[in-house]
């Protein structure tokens, strides 16, 4: 890499989380800050909030927090990575949707019927959205329930308020493991329409954005990560998850742990018994519990942290093998 590519990559880095607010693909996007912002003032007019809507959203303490300015410095820093590092293997997700293009007519021949212009618009749309949602449900499961991975993604749940950027409150590990998944799904999804429909592969979009991931977007995304609790209806809660049940999920109450795992679908906690409704939970506290919260109060304890605690599980089972060997 040289130097002058070094240099465009950090301005890009520098340039990549200002730039979210005009990428439609951003849940940062103004038109989805501006939709959320609507679906506050819904949630304010029902509550009984003595001061002004301005006040009831732009809490002091939620916007200027310690743990705010992790987040803000955290999607910055992630940016760096995103540049360096997954970006040169974004290609990997072309290369894997034309190798399929290949492979699969040589393993199954080619279909007798290949989908129409429309209906692969729609599939390619539903599957890739329904995949991804659930490859995203079993990668946060596993982040939760294996002790290897809850310590980097203990790093989004350290945070003791919420708003729209944490988010992006995440450990460039889990940044990586992430992207990894997206682009596997990508690659995966492509390649199996790309072979079974003669059409070129272009998602329905609006402004950009897939209509399914617009909806999700423009529905209050961004209130997930917020004080305001907005609930959807009782039985819409089984099949979408509502930002109030994104709160539940970032509980510091041992109750609601492990729960609430999905990104847009409720469907895979309600099959996996991992779903709390918001109608059985009145308010809560985000965080991890007093004690452990102070250990991730900077981001260099967040980026730290997790690398220390691994080595303190790790640490006996080290010392008994290098025992046996001595
Ligand atoms: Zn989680
Ligand atoms: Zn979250």
């Amino acid at each position: 890499m040289t130097l002058q590519e070094v240099y465009h990559g950090v301005l890009e880095a520098m340039k990549l989380p200002l730039q979210s607010v005009v990428d439609s693909n951003s849940r940062l996007h103004l038109l989805y800050l501006f939709s959320s912002l609507g679906l506050a003032y819904y949630v304010y007019r029902k509550s009984n909030e003595q001061g002004s809507f301005w006040s009831y959203v732009f809490r002091k303490d939620v916007w200027l927090s310690r743990s705010a300015f992790v987040d803000y410095s955290l999607i910055f820093l992630n940016s760096f990575f995103k540049v360096f590092l997954i970006g040169p293997y974004f290609v990997f997700g072309f290369y894997l949707s034309y190798k399929l293009e290949i492979l699969l007519p040589e393993w199954f021949g080619y279909p007798s019927q290949g989908l129409s212009a429309s209906a692969t618009l729609v599939l390619y749309t539903i599957v890739l959205t329904v995949l991804s949602d659930f490859s995203t449900y079993v990668v946060h499961y596993v982040m939760h329930y294996v002790p290897f991975f809850w310590e980097f993604h203990k790093v989004h749940h350290s945070a003791t308020t919420l708003n729209p950027v944490t988010q992006y409150r995440i450990h460039p590990v889990e940044l990586i493991i992430n992207n990894v998944k997206g682009i596997l799904v990508l690659g995966l999804v492509t390649g199996v329409f790309r072979y079974w429909s003669a059409h070129p592969i272009e998602e329905i979009t609006l402004i950009g954005a897939n209509v399914l991931s617009f909806a999700f977007l423009f529905f209050g995304s961004n209130l997930r990560h917020s004080h305001i609790p907005l609930k959807y209806f009782n039985w819409l809660e089984y099949i979408l998850i509502s930002p109030f049940q994104h709160q539940i999920h970032h509980s510091d109450d041992e109750r609601h742990f492990n729960r609430n795992l999905g990104s847009k679908l409720a469907i895979w906690d309600w099959m996996f018994g991992t779903l709390v409704r918001s109608e059985s939970v009145s308010s809560v506290n985000f965080g991890i519990g007093k004690q452990e919260e102070k250990q991730y109060d900077s981001i260099w304890k967040n980026l730290l942290m997790p690398f220390a605690n691994i080595w303190l599980r790790l640490k006996p089972a080290v010392a008994r093998k290098v025992k046996t060997f001595l």
